[in-house]
């Protein structure tokens, strides 16, 4: 949408503040940069760059990150969108993951997670290692979170449906880091977000950064001692930035701000905006007049203390009966190249199978979508594998494979779940672009059939 639709107040106070520099900010929030963030659970970011059939830069305050040079490029449609080899993201989204810096191994909390272009980038940089717990209040959001997780290949997350007040209920002081990517008035995404240019007023602005206080409340409870909580917002509404950390720091003497790092690109708080103390000048600001992509707000906060020596460990248990076990075992030795996993296996009330990282005790009563890495399904006494289980996989971990060069036109066929001609050996084959996976085919009958899923299918 172009800048002469966007709410006159909103240009006014921006105006205000930015004085010289607002005609290029105007003129560049406006301006339709798109970002793709390499995934590097798919190999080496190098070598999936140097496949990428178009013209990109860097970003340069995040090492995945890449923004095309060339309009209408079909990144959406590629089918290395599909196999997971990268994730579209604006560029200055993508500093989330780098600022939180989640290590492998760390129980990590996404609290506002759908779709998951935040979650999947931490899931990356934790290289499915430790707790990814990614939560989505809007149950209708869910599912694309799902979809993007799996279709990166994330093995250690699971997905809650729950409120922000219930999690801290049960979970507190659990997480070594907390992302709060906030329910904000968007401002940010006004050239592509009709929605958020309607709904703008002052109000809605307030409203927001009230919203946003109760999160960060829960948010806090969640942190262990010595844990990170990062706020972030797509708005330059100060109300709902500096102020709600502002705030936040007066309610919480046991949380500090912490430095960020000088970042590319990165520039200090403006709590002169609305009066708030100047300690706040320590959180960061991207202007989509200073780099790529169309803004962002962040603030890093650190809870004071050390961790206590009691931190709960990934649950390598079982919770899966025997006969199913039997069924599991013989089709995914036959299938993999590797062990089926054991450790942490659990089977929900629907059959499907998941490798889960938390003991099921401790989230018994939430509203879970995915319980863990979902592996496999047992209808009618039969075990067969998951489309999740594929997209985690390389191609050496499978049996069977079937590579296509991403400009065959079997690709387009599998992935509208048709079938072609084969002659291998019957059972599952990873059919795979370039190598990336796209799904499972079932080969017998001199076919290979097509097992993409249905509500993913072209
Ligand atoms: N982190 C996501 C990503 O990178 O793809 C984007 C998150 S979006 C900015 C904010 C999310 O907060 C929305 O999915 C929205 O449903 C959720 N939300 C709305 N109200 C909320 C609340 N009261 N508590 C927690 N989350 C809320």
């Amino acid at each position: 949408m172009e800048s002469a639709a966007w709410p006159a107040e909103f240009v006014a106070r921006m105006t205000g503040w930015l004085g010289e520099a607002s005609d290029a900010f105007l003129t560049a929030l406006a301006r339709r940069d798109v970002g793709v963030r390499l995934n590097p659970l798919r190999g080496e970011l190098e070598q999936l760059r140097a496949r990428l059939p178009w013209n990109v830069a860097p970003v340069p305050w995040c090492p995945e990150g890449l923004w095309l040079q060339e309009e209408e490029a079909p990144v959406g449609t590629h089918p290395y969108h599909t196999a997971g080899v990268y994730y579209i993201q604006d560029p200055t989204a993508m500093a989330a993951g780098v600022l939180l810096d989640p290590q492998p191994g760390e129980w990590v909390l996404d609290l506002a997670a759908a779709p998951g272009g935040k979650a999947t980038h931490l899931a990356a940089r934790m290289e499915n290692q430790g707790v990814l717990i990614a939560n989505e209040v809007n149950r209708r959001r869910t599912s694309v979170l799902a979809m993007n997780l799996e279709r990166l290949g994330v093995t250690h997350a699971m997905i809650f449906n729950e409120t922000p007040e219930r999690l801290a209920a049960r979970w507190s002081g659990l997480f070594d880091a907390v992302l709060v990517d906030a329910p904000c008035s968007g401002e940010g995404t006004f050239c592509r977000d009709s929605a958020a240019v309607r709904d703008w007023s002052l109000a809605t602005v307030q409203g927001n950064a009230h919203r946003q206080r109760g999160i960060m409340e829960q948010a806090a409870l969640l942190v262990r001692p010595g844990g990170r909580l990062l706020y972030g917002t797509c708005t330059f509404a100060p109300e709902e930035d500096e102020g709600v950390i502002a705030a936040f720091l007066d309610t919480h003497a046991d949380f500090e701000l912490a430095p960020l790092p000088a970042l590319p690109g990165l520039q200090g708080g403006h709590p002169e905006w609305i009066g708030a103390p100047e300690a706040v000048r320590g959180v960061g600001r991207f202007w989509p007049h200073t780099g790529p992509g169309h803004g962002h707000f962040y603030a890093l906060l650190r809870r004071r203390g050390e961790p206590g020596d009691n931190l709960p460990e990934r649950w390598r248990g079982t919770a899966i009966p025997g006969r199913i076990l039997q069924l599991y075992r013989p089709v995914l030795r036959e299938t993999l190249t590797f062990e089926p996993p054991e450790a942490g296996l659990y089977l929900d009330e629907n059959d499907d199978i998941y490798v889960t990282p938390l003991d099921p005790k401790l989230w018994a009563g939430l509203h879970v979508l995915r319980p863990g890495w979902w592996i496999a399904s047992q209808r009618h006494g039969k075990v067969t594998p998951n489309h999740a289980l594929a997209m985690a996989l390389h191609p050496e971990d499978a049996q069977e494979v079937c590579d296509l060069a991403v400009a065959d036109p079997l690709v387009e066929q599998f992935l509208r779940g048709s079938f072609w001609e084969d002659d291998g050996p019957a059972g599952f084959v990873l059919v795979t672009v370039d190598g990336f996976p796209l799904g499972w085919a079932k080969r017998g009958d001199g076919r290979l059939r097509s097992r993409y899923p249905l509500h993913l299918r072209r």
